[in-house]
C-alpha cells in the first residue's frame, strides 16, 4: 500500500510542483530566474517609477538567453517546449509583467505571425534578426474605439498598383515607438490582413502614452498610418481574416497564465518573509490568525493557478489545447494573482504602499493584465459560449 510521507512540505513549492518538471525544464527555469534576481529585480522598482525601460540591453540579453520567439522552430529561433515557454514567461512576470509584456509581444505577437503566416522571404528576412534582439517588432490590432470587438477596425489598407497603402491608427500597443518593425491589422477588400510595416517608413509615426499607473516598466503607444505605403511583399500572405490576430492572442495569452502566477508568486514569497519578520504585539505578525489565513490563501492560488498553467502548458505540447482552454487560463490565474496580490499589499501594511517592495508594482501592473489580451470578461463570455452553446458577446 502506498503511504503518506511526512517529509516536511516546502512552503514555496507546497505540492511539490518541481516534480512535475523535467530536469531540462527545471535548468532554463532557474536559468531566467537568476537572471531577472541578478538583473531585473534589483532595478525594475526604479525603472517603473521612472517609466522606463532599457530596451535595447533588455532585448540584447533576452536574444543571447533564447526567449524571443523560444518556442519557434528554426530561424534562430530556441525551438522549445511550450511549456518552457511558459515556464520562462512566469520568471520573467515574478520580476514584472512589464518585461514578461516586452518578451510576450516579440515572440507571440510579432514573430509568431511572421512564422506562421509570412512568406519564406519575410521569415528569413526577419526571425533570426528578432530572435537575437536586433529588431524589435510590436503588434498593432487595438484602436482607440476598437478593442474587446477589433473585428470593428477602422484603419483599412487599399492595392495601389503592386503596393498597400495603410490608413488609421492603433492604439495601446506595446513597444509601438520602440519597434523597428510593426506588425499592423488592416481592413481589406479581401479581408483582415497583416502588414509587416518597419517603422521608419513615411508615413508611420508613434507617440508613447504618458502618466500611466500600470505597466510602467513598459513602453506603450499610438501608432499613426498616414498613407504608409508598403509593397505586396510586405503583406503576410497566410492569413486573410480575423482569424491571423486572434491566433496570435491566443499564443499570448497562453503565456500570461503562467506569467501571472510569476507575479502572484512574488507577492506570496514576500509577504511571508515579511510576515516572519515584522513584529506587533511583541510577535510576529505570521503568529496572527488572520495572517495566517492571507498567507494560505496566497500560497494555495500561487499553487492551483500554477498546476493550471502546467496543464496547459502539457496540452499545447501534445497538440490537445483549445482556445477556450487558454481562455480557462487567463481568466482564472490573472484574477487570482490580483486577489494575491492585494492580500500580499495588506500584510505589509504601509510598506505595501512603496515600490520598496514589489507587491505594489504588480498589483497595478496587474490591473492591465485583467484587462489586456482579452479582459475578464471577453474571457467569461468565450467559456460561456463554450459550455451552454450560446453566444453572449452582442
Ligand atoms: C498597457 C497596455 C498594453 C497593451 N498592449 C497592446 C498591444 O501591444 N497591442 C494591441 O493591439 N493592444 C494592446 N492593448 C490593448 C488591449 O488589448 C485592450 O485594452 C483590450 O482589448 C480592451 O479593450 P478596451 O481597453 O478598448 O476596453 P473595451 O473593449 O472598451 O472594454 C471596456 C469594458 O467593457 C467590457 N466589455 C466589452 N465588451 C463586452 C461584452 N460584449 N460583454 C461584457 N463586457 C464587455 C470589457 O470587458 C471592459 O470591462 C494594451 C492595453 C494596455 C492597457
Amino acid at each position: 500500500m502506498s503511504e503518506i510521507s511526512y517529509d516536511k512540505t516546502d512552503p514555496h513549492d507546497f505540492l511539490d510542483i518541481d516534480s512535475l518538471l523535467s530536469e531540462e525544464e527545471i535548468l532554463l527555469r532557474d536559468t531566467v530566474r537568476n537572471y531577472v534576481e541578478k538583473e531585473i529585480q534589483p532595478h525594475v522598482g526604479d525603472w517603473w517609477d521612472k517609466g522606463t525601460i532599457p530596451h535595447a540591453e533588455l532585448a540584447k540579453d533576452f536574444g543571447e538567453l533564447g526567449m524571443l520567439g523560444m518556442h519557434l522552430e528554426g530561424y534562430g529561433c530556441a525551438g522549445t517546449s511550450a511549456t518552457a515557454y511558459g515556464l520562462a514567461c512566469l520568471e520573467l512576470e515574478a520580476g514584472d509583467s512589464g518585461i514578461r509584456s516586452f518578451v510576450s509581444v516579440q515572440g507571440s505577437l510579432a514573430m509568431f505571425p511572421i512564422w506562421k503566416f509570412g512568406s519564406e522571404d519575410q521569415k528569413q528576412t526577419w526571425l533570426p534578426r528578432m530572435a537575437s534582439g536586433e529588431v524589435i517588432g510590436c503588434f498593432g490590432l487595438t484602436e482607440a474605439d476598437s478593442g474587446s470587438d477589433p473585428a470593428s477596425m477602422r484603419t483599412h489598407a487599399r492595392k495601389d498598383g503592386s503596393d498597400w497603402v495603410i490608413s488609421g491608427s492603433k492604439m495601446w500597443i506595446t513597444n509601438g515607438s520602440i519597434a523597428d518593425i510593426a506588425v499592423v491589422w488592416a481592413r481589406t477588400n479581401e479581408g483582415v490582413r497583416g502588414f509587416i510595416i518597419p517603422t521608419d517608413t513615411p508615413g508611420f509615426s508613434a507617440a508613447d502614452i504618458k502618466k500611466k499607473a500600470s505597466l510602467r516598466a513598459s513602453v506603450t503607444s499610438e501608432l499613426v498610418f498616414d498613407d504608409v505605403r508598403v509593397p505586396e511583399d510586405f503583406l503576410l500572405p497566410g492569413v486573410s481574416s480575423m482569424r491571423g490576430p486572434l491566433s496570435c492572442l491566443n499564443e499570448a495569452r497562453f503565456g500570461i497564465a503562467f506569467g501571472a502566477m510569476g507575479a502572484a508568486r512574488d507577492c506570496y514569497e514576500t509577504a511571508l518573509a515579511y510576515a516572519k519578520e515584522r513584529e506587533q504585539f511583541d510577535t510576529p505578525i505570521a503568529a496572527f490568525q488572520l495572517t495566517q489565513r492571507k498567507l494560505v490563501e496566497m500560497m494555495v492560488a500561487v499553487q492551483r493557478g500554477t498546476l493550471v498553467a502546467l496543464h496547459l502548458g502539457r496540452r499545447k505540447d501534445e497538440g490537445t489545447l483549445t482556445p477556450e482552454q487558454v481562455s480557462f487560463g487567463k481568466f482564472d490565474n490573472v484574477r487570482n494573482a490580483l486577489d494575491v496580490a492585494r492580500l500580499a499589499r495588506s500584510v505589509l501594511g504601509a510598506n505595501g504602499i512603496t515600490l520598496e517592495y514589489p507587491v505594489f508594482r504588480h498589483m497595478a501592473n496587474l490591473e492591465t493584465v485583467f484587462t489586456y489580451e482579452g479582459t475578464n470578461e471577453i474571457h467569461t463570455l468565450v467559456m460561456g459560449q463554450a459550455i451552454t452553446g450560446l453566444n453572449a458577446f452582442t
